[in-house]
């Protein structure tokens, strides 16, 4: 079964992984080349934009693809709008492999907003330092205030806030790590979008153990594809889906 994963995240990686061992399976790993040392994966990989939905449907009919599991990012909406739509044009069974969305906990100080924009206009009463740890992509609504950041993203960004302190790492990260990179910046907000996840959590606990509120973006609308949390459902769904000549 021909399959095509739309990837840039641990959880493609997974599936990934579990593709290439399982030889019911022909995969390709898709990337949209945002990364400028991606890691190392198990499939073959293609990389760039297909040129919108219709590029996608010729993508999958000219690979003559038979399924497709969207595990890009919760906030990378435009691709999983575009994979819904192809899909449906193409006749292909879709499914979203992601991962759960982090919910507030006792002691958590929380502000819930929309947008970054929203997050961006949430600052005026809260504290600096604010530690930004929404992507190198999502800047933007932050340059022009006059605060106080730290800005920490996989790449170096192409805009920054004046003056903001750059951090270069991507993770993962444990409490003490956290408590140690908020304290030693004097860290008074934190800013993310809520991606969900281990390997990013610890900010959250790091958090609520200073007593720090968190301006916390949602995630956009979810399609109406089936959801997986764990790679080996989304592998359970792809049998599913084999023809039986395949099978
Ligand atoms: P996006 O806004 O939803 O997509 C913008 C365009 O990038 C899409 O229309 C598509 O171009 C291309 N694209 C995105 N993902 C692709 C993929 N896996 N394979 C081929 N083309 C892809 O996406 P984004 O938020 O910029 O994210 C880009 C990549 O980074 C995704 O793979 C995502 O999983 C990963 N990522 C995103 C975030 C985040 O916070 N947004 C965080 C970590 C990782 P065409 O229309 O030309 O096909």
């Amino acid at each position: 079964m021909r399959v095509l994963v739309l990837g840039g995240t641990t959880e493609a990686r997974q599936l990934a992984g579990l593709l290439a061992g399982d030889a019911r399976f022909q995969a390709t790993l898709s990337l949209a080349g945002r990364t400028q040392v991606p890691a190392p994966q198990p499939l073959p990989t293609r990389v760039g934009g297909f040129g919108g939905a219709q590029g996608l449907v010729d993508y999958l009919r000219a690979e003559s693809v038979q399924a497709v599991i969207d595990a890009t990012h919760p906030f990378a909406d435009r691709i999983s709008a575009n994979a819904e739509a192809a899909c449906a044009t193409a006749g292909v069974p879709l499914a979203v492999l992601t991962r759960r969305s982090w919910t507030a906990r006792e002691g958590d100080d929380w502000r819930l907003v929309r947008t970054m924009d929203a997050a961006a206009g949430a600052l005026t009463d809260l504290p600096d330092t604010v530690f930004l740890t929404v992507g190198r992509q999502e800047l933007e609504p932050f340059l022009d205030l006059d605060r106080r950041f730290l800005v920490r993203v996989v790449d170096s960004p192409d805009i920054l806030p004046a003056g903001a302190v750059v951090v270069l790492d991507r993770g993962p990260y444990t409490l003490d790590s956290e408590i140690a990179l908020m304290r030693a910046h004097g860290v008074g907000t934190l800013v993310t979008k809520n991606s969900g996840g281990d390997a990013t959590a610890a900010k959250l606990d790091a958090a609520r153990a200073l007593g720090l509120p968190v301006v916390m973006v949602d995630r956009p609308p979810a399609g109406t594809a089936p959801r997986f949390y764990a790679a080996s459902d989304a592998m359970a769904w792809l049998a599913a889906h084999l023809s039986p000549t395949a099978a």
